[in-house]
């Protein structure tokens, strides 16, 4: 569902990021309202204008959005839970979580502030409104605080929705988790009726445009299409958690890697490493010392005649909590710290020596026969 995402800014130690996917969005919301609801509601202004207010339009919904994900990732570090960033795609955005909230408290919190923050942002463009209208301001200037007023309340109510995994959706969530005290129970039950409403989003969403309505119809689509993905894929994740909880690293790690003296050139590496072993990453030796890992990745920043001439130990990153985990760490820590970095390898370490490797698909494989295995029982 992610594609490549850009960053834009950094904001009280949040990153912001746009997925690909909004710029089209963006694209889409700008046109709506410029040849869509502008003209309807605002009548005989030049179509320049409608152009300028649908673009003003949507940039007061993306910041409207931005805040209330700020709202979500501000109550999550309350919470004490790691929070990636924020990314903007498809209707709305995320709030990155590392981890899954710690308590039913903790998500219940953590939901309902974003949509008390949409209504408490189209209250105030509502304010600003009624103040534009008093004061005799133009008519476009009035158009859009309008709209953005409406579009948060919109917004609020849409999350509000007991659509897992929608604000509304975590709310419930919650409550259930709370009373019978089982996250996958109430994972399993919220996300069943996330997936139902976005199915019956998608039927509506065919029914109005067949009827004439293709807009609103090809939102309602999308917006159905995307929830029930969402819905299915944190049930699928929650799956995995209570799979890998509890399973230590070195149950599942390799225990005989293949390492690198820190002596060779680069192209030695790629000739008789990269290309013989076909892996991405490669623990580093000085002697029988782990000095740090090199990557594939690394190894493409190196200017391609350089590497006749230059050394591992040169390119090398070192160790660090990046790329290390001790093996009595949990597959659950193993993956959210992959996810965090943005690695699928990670070196283990017992008391500075390298005990093996862990990858991202020795835990997926590790997962799947666990459940092949033990669920049928
Ligand atoms: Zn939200």
């Amino acid at each position: 569902m992610f594609g490549k995402r850009m960053k834009l800014f950094k904001l009280l130690g949040f990153e912001v990021r746009i997925d690909a996917s909004w710029i089209v969005i963006a694209v889409l919301i700008t046109w709506s309202l410029a040849s869509g609801l502008f003209p309807y509601m605002y009548p005989h202004l030049p179509p320049g204008t409608y152009w300028f207010m649908g673009v003003v339009g949507a940039l007061g919904l993306f910041a409207s959005i931005v805040a209330h994900e700020f709202c979500h990732s501000l109550v999550a570090r309350k919470f004490g839970m790691q929070m990636k960033g924020i990314t903007l795609f498809i209707f709305g955005g995320v709030a990155e979580m590392g981890d899954e909230p710690p308590t039913a408290r903790a998500e219940f919190m953590m939901a309902i502030v974003g949509p008390l923050s949409s209504i408490a942002i189209g209250v105030i463009f509502y304010g600003i409104y009624r103040l534009g209208l008093a004061s005799g301001w133009s008519t476009p200037v009035n158009g859009v605080t309008y709209y953005l007023a409406y579009i948060n309340g919109i917004l609020a109510a849409f999350n509000l929705l007991p659509a897992f995994p929608l604000d509304g959706g975590r709310v419930l969530r919650s409550i259930l988790w709370g009373a019978k005290d089982n996250l996958r129970w109430a994972t399993r039950v919220s996300s069943a009726i996330g997936a139902a409403f976005g199915v019956g989003l998608i039927v509506l969403g065919i029914f109005q445009f067949i009827s004439g309505n293709v807009i609103g119809g090809l939102w309602m689509f999308l917006i159905g299409l995307f929830l029930r993905n969402a819905a299915q894929m944190s049930y699928q994740q929650i799956l995995v958690r209570k799979a890998l909880e509890g399973e230590k690293v070195r149950r599942f790690m390799n225990t005989n890697p293949v390492t690198v003296q820190d002596s060779i050139t680069v192209e030695h590496l790629v000739e008789d490493y990269i290309y013989k072993h076909h892996y991405k990453m490669f623990p580093v030796m000085s002697g029988d010392k782990l000095v740090g890992c090199i990557t594939t990745r690394q190894v493409k920043e190196i200017p391609r005649e350089a590497w006749g001439r230059e050394t591992i130990r040169e390119a090398a990153s070192a160790c660090s909590p990046e790329n290390t985990i001790s093996p009595d760490t949990d597959a659950i820590q193993a993956l959210a710290r992959m996810n965090q970095g943005g690695v699928s390898r990670l070196l283990v370490v017992e008391n500075g020596r390298l005990v093996g490797l862990v990858t991202l698909k020795d835990l997926l494989d590790f997962f799947s026969l666990k459940v092949e295995l033990e669920e049928q029982g």
